[in-house]
């Protein structure tokens, strides 16, 4: 709706490093616009909201597109689409999490072209992968003509449509730290329909001691639950050094539907659904993710 086929004119670029891609971005500053699947900028293209005189695609960077893990984590190239990470038995096995985020994301035909850096770059508050990557302390890694700089994702996004990206730079890579051993993750997203955005996703993880109390908690809430997601670090608290029974669970699970700022103008739900909803979510998300912390390792 609201779309036409004529799109403006504008100059085409396919770097095959992502020195060039800098070099281009450096030349032709705000009147370039960096391309992925293109999934997002295409419609804002298409509806007339950007019109780039320069589109700089980053599809034929190969350094850019890759899934590894080394000691300390998973490294995944901005460039990965969201079939690749479906497809990767190392994160359907180690990072459950990010597998469930990657699968309830859109329609195969979208997950085939759709990147993770596309995800996270449109910066629209109820993306599917951030919150999962946020529950694992992930990193932006970003590179422009100063070199290399690093940032916790958490501080990446920092509003609708707003990340902490200078002029002239990209996102390369998202580094998640591994989940030390007796952890458990979870990711939950409610939907009008499958292939809708999220009217509410939940990514948690618990690591847990030795003795069975819980160690370190991460609650994270997306959605159109404020500017960006939301990490709960009241319900975190409430689950650190506690062993997790349902009545603390349920506990935490109400103090991050209280902390939640939903639009009132939200097209998916109202206010009030989406905080009554966030109960139950961030209830089940952890009764889960405790449940898999019993498979021994992160999980
Ligand atoms: C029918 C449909 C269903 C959808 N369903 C969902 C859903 O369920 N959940 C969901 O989260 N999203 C959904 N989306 C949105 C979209 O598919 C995703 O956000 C996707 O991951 C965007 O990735 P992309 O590679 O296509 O990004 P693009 O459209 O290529 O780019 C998006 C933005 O990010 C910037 N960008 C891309 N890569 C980089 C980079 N490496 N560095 C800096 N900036 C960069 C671009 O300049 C642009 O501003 C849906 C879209 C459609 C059309």
């Amino acid at each position: 709706m609201g779309t036409r086929i004529l799109l403006n004119d504008f100059e085409y670029f396919e770097p095959e490093t992502i020195s060039d891609a800098i070099t281009i971005l450096a030349k032709y500053r705000k009147d370039a616009k960096l391309i992925a699947g293109g999934t997002d900028l295409l419609v804002d293209m298409k509806k007339g909201k950007i019109k780039p005189k320069y589109l700089v695609n980053l599809m034929k960077i190969l350094d850019l597109r890759y899934i590894t893990k080394d000691k300390r984590g998973l490294r995944i190239g901005a460039t990965t689409t969201f079939r690749e990470i479906t497809a990767s038995k190392l994160i359907k096995r180690e990072y459950p999490l990010l597998f469930e985020a990657a699968e309830a994301m859109g329609t195969v035909q979208i997950r085939n072209m759709a990147t993770i850096g596309g995800n996270i770059c449109n910066a629209i508050p109820s993306a599917e992968i951030p919150p999962a990557l946020v529950a694992l302390d992930a990193v932006a890694k970003i590179a422009g003509r100063r070199g290399e700089r690093s940032l916790p994702l958490e501080e990446f996004l920092m509003g609708i449509g707003k990340i902490a990206l200078k002029s002239g730079e990209l996102l390369t890579e998202v580094y998640a730290r591994s989940p030390p051993p007796r952890s458990g993750t979870a990711f939950l997203k409610l939907s009008r329909t499958t292939a809708d955005l999220a009217t509410l996703n939940v990514a948690v993880r618990v690591t847990l001691e030795k003795n069975g109390a819980c160690k370190e908690a991460r609650v994270v809430v997306g959605g159109g639950v404020g500017p960006t997601l939301i990490r709960s670090k009241k319900a975190e608290a409430l689950l650190k050094g506690k062993v997790l029974k349902e009545p603390l669970i349920e506990k935490a699970a109400q103090a991050a539907s209280a902390q939640l700022k939903p639009r009132p103008t939200s097209i998916r739900a109202s206010p009030l659904y989406k905080i009554e909803v966030c109960k139950v979510l961030v209830k089940r998300a952890l009764l889960k993710a405790l449940e898999r912390t019993k498979a021994g390792g992160a999980r």
